[in-house]
């Protein structure tokens, strides 16, 4: 029996009457491509910012779209710093880079892997205008914290959202703390399309207006072309699956807390270290990344006999090839750096068993 790392087939088949429903209508009408006459887009947008109590959704392409516009929705560009995390997707980093501005990166906490928060006021200078914390794996950063930073530097909050649909800090959900924040829809995330997709949130109607101009050639309205903008149009059928997907989000969410919560039972601590839940979070388990020594003999054990994993992410941000002019070393970073080469993400999605579950436990378990 081989144990894929998700499975977005299984979950199809749980949804497939409502999908192929949703999906034959959008044909129907031949709704294919985003903007504001599309009724499935308006609906998406809608029914996402009901779900987060936010004022503003603009759907977009994907999720690192939805950074860059951001971005440059706030002006941010040239001579700007932004921080970032150590660990993430290369998303939150080259959105910066991209807007022509500079990632500043920042080490992460040992236990939880999420940006280290008390480090922030050492790294702001002059020219910092942002911060992006990630809620990494679906673990929440700490928001209180980061606000308060924020609000006394004068600094612009993005959160990125992409692995962190549902998730909550101190009860609230996350991508309402900041003062905007992105979405991914990418099939694999909390909340996946059947292809690219993404989305901002914000409550601010002036920086909602400047993103729908740039994500829509710098229109409010057809042939006004207000500013230059960009092509980053969320698809019909990407909004019509995301509509029937959001009403299961919580229940799959809960399904992952359960399947974590049998890892963590049948899982040998002793063995491997369980991944650490952010205090006063919700963590909705995107990812479950646990740590060993042996990381790499583990994983091909695991690949042998037949469970697929994957490692997120292999290097520190500023290690990869695309900041080597930056210089950085190892050192830098102590702590992402170690942490890098012990990461190892397990099978985790709803639908997977309680068998399943049992079984790669038992497999770590009997690792030598
Ligand atoms: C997936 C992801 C993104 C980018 O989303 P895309 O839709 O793939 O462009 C950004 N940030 C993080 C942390 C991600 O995991």
């Amino acid at each position: 029996m081989k144990i894929p790392f998700v499975d977005l087939q299984a979950q199809y088949q749980t949804i497939k009457k409502d999908i192929d429903d949703a999906m034959s209508s959008v044909m129907k009408d031949t709704a294919f491509v985003g903007g504001s006459g599309n009724k499935y887009i308006r609906q998406f947008e809608s029914d996402f910012s009901a779900y987060l109590n936010v004022k503003h959704v603009i759907s977009c392409a994907n999720g690192t779209d939805s950074l860059e516009i951001l971005l440059e929705a706030y002006g941010i560009g040239k001579n700007d710093e932004v921080i970032v995390p150590a660990i993430s997707w290369i998303s939150t980093s080259e959105s910066v880079g991209r807007a022509g501005a500079k990632p500043v990166f920042i080490d992460v906490c040992a236990d939880t892997l999420l940006m280290d928060v008390d480090q922030l006021e050492k790294l702001i200078t002059p020219n910092t205008k942002a911060i992006i914390p990630v809620h990494l794996y679906g673990n929440p950063v700490n928001m209180e914290k980061v606000m308060l930073v924020a609000s006394k530097y004068k600094l612009v909050v993005i959160e990125d959202c992409a692995q962190s649909h549902g998730a909550r800090y101190n009860g609230k959900l996350v991508g309402t703390f900041g003062h905007a924040a992105s979405f991914s829809f990418y099939p694999g995330k909390n909340l996946g399309a059947y292809g690219d997709a993404g989305a901002i949130t914000t409550d601010s109607d002036d920086i909602a207006s400047k993103c729908r101009m740039i994500s829509n050639h710098g229109q409010l309205q057809k042939h006004t072309h207000l500013i230059e903008g960009r092509n980053s149009r969320m698809d019909g059928l990407h909004a019509a699956v995301l509509s029937v997907k959001l009403k299961h989000l919580d229940k799959w969410n809960t399904a992952r807390n359960k399947n974590a919560e049998s890892y963590s039972v049948q899982l040998n601590a002793g063995k491997i270290e369980l991944p650490v839940v952010n205090e006063n979070g919700k963590h909705v388990f995107h990812l479950f990344v646990i740590r060993s020594d042996k990381r790499d003999e583990l994983k091909k054990y695991l690949e042998l006999n037949g469970v697929e994993t994957a490692v997120h992410y292999p290097q520190p941000l500023p290690l990869v090839d695309a900041y080597r002019e930056a210089g950085y070393s190892a050192s830098d970073f102590p702590v992402a750096s170690q942490q890098c080469r012990k990461i190892l993400s397990i099978p985790m999605f709803p639908e997977l068993s309680a068998e399943q579950v049992q079984k790669i436990s038992e497999l770590i378990n009997s690792f030598k």
